[in-house]
């Protein structure tokens, strides 16, 4: 049996330090000055505040929540809002800044925001969610809305977080806005598609990296970690496409098979116990074995920071595919890089959420729905595309994946700054 496991350590650096670092390189890169490296690096605006919750006991209990505005140069805001126990403002501003330069990769005419509320889940019913939720949008309203920020799902919320942050938004405006958030369910706007589109973006480009670097998705081997919103729905596309995956982990614990774990009945077992722990058709294994397991693919899909100094030597994988934000650390980057393993970084792998979020919006505002294949068809086609910019990128000026994907949307960035200039 698997002990419960608490985050892994990044002993090296934060995931800010991490964010600024890939920043810095950008600018080297790109030759940009010394001032627009200092406006790029700030969150534009970032506002923190206090959540009372009043408890099913009838206590009350004080929370902390943020949301950090990174750049809207090229739009409106756009992230998620994260509930977990580990958020705080920096872990806010890194995650704000990398949807900034995942927005413009893929371009989508979103700047880069992120929330957080410092709380675990687990320990709160559904009532208390849903209070802490109205006050947390009630707290940040003045900041968001359709034309200045809009939020979605992340770690620890879901849609009907959603629906509670759009209704909540909607009475204090008088009228309904659906396009305050994204990831809503459909019955209130939300898109066809929206709720694997993270997960088909990684493994629509995971599949692209595997023949990049010869070889053949179909009876290739993959271990996801995580078995969320991301990781539950990767474990899937991927087995579609014919990538057997040995092994998955989440919060609890980990579970392997070697010929293959089957994902259809690996996912009615976490529906039953909500966890991977127990499955009856694999064997239970540590949970950090996923990163180091003897697979074509990894795909960690949990949290900052898993792969790190201390582990990055002994990922086997050839291809590492970031479903995650900020899974591996600029040091592990090195090592990864140095051992000839491909790593396909988060503002790439894990943008088809912001992209079928933008769909969503534009539905949104248009009142007007389109299928599940026109969804699916326009995400693939434009993840497609920006691996096949960053793959272009990234060899004509021999980068790697990270920097050349870096380059590319911190360049489109500044040029919207050039271009609207500096007021006053
Ligand atoms: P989620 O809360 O739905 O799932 C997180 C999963 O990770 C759970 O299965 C949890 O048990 C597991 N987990 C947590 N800590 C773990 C650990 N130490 N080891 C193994 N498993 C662990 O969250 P999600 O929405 O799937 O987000 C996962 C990651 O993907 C985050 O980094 C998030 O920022 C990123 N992301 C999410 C989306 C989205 O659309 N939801 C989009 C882009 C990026």
């Amino acid at each position: 049996m698997t002990a419960t496991l608490e985050r892994p350590v990044s002993t090296e650096t934060s995931v800010l330090d991490d964010a600024r670092a890939q920043l810095a390189q950008a600018v080297g890169v790109l030759g940009l000055s010394p001032d627009v490296h200092a406006m790029l690096a700030e969150p534009r605006r970032e506002v923190s505040v206090s959540i009372p919750l009043r408890r099913d006991d009838g206590s009350v209990e004080v929370l902390r929540g943020y949301r950090v505005q990174h750049n809207y140069s090229r739009g409106p805001g756009k992230g998620g809002v994260r509930f977990d126990a580990r958020v705080d403002l920096d872990e806010v501003r890194a995650l704000a800044m990398w949807m900034t330069w995942k927005c413009a990769l893929l371009d989508v005419p979103y700047g880069g925001a992120k929330g957080g509320v410092r709380v675990d889940p687990r320990g709160y019913s559904t009532a208390e969610l849903e209070r802490i939720t109205r006050r947390y949008t009630s707290e940040i309203a003045p900041l968001i809305g359709p034309n200045q920020d809009i939020p979605a799902p992340d770690v620890g919320t879901d849609e009907q977080t959603m629906a509670w942050m759009m209704d909540t938004y909607s009475v204090g405006r008088g009228h309904t806005v659906l396009g305050v958030v994204t990831g809503k369910p459909i019955s209130v706007g939300g898109s066809q598609g929206r709720a694997g589109s993270t997960s088909r973006g990684v493994v629509a480009v995971a599949v692209e990296a595997l023949r990049h670097v010869g070889i053949d998705p179909e009876g290739a081997t993959a271990a996801v970690q995580g078995f969320g919103k991301v990781g539950r729905g990767a474990a899937r596309f991927l087995a579609r496409e014919g990538v057997r995956v040995l092994a998955v982990s989440d919060v609890n614990g980990a579970v392997h098979h070697p010929d293959g774990l089957d994902v259809e009945a690996l996912e009615a077992h976490v529906d039953a116990t909500g966890s991977v722990v127990g499955f009856p058709g694999g064997t239970p294994v540590e949970s950090d074995e996923v990163l180091t397991a003897d697979v074509d693919l990894i795909v960690p899909a949990a949290v900052e920071g898993v792969i790190h100094a201390g582990n990055a030597a002994r990922v086997r994988a050839r291809v590492v595919a970031e479903g995650a934000n900020g899974p591996v650390t600029t040091a592990a980057d090195e090592v990864l890089a140095a051992n000839g393993v491909l790593v396909v970084p988060d503002i790439l792998a894990n943008a088809g959420g912001v992209v079928v979020s933008y769909f969503e919006w534009v539905q949104a505002n248009q009142s007007y729905w389109w299928s599940e294949a026109e969804v699916d068809e326009r995400l693939v086609e434009r993840m497609i595309r920006a691996w096949n910019d960053v793959l272009a990128y990234a060899t004509d000026n021999q980068l790697s994946l990270r920097l050349a994907a870096t380059c590319m949307a911190v360049e489109r960035v500044y040029r919207a700054h050039e271009v609207r200039g500096l007021y006053p």
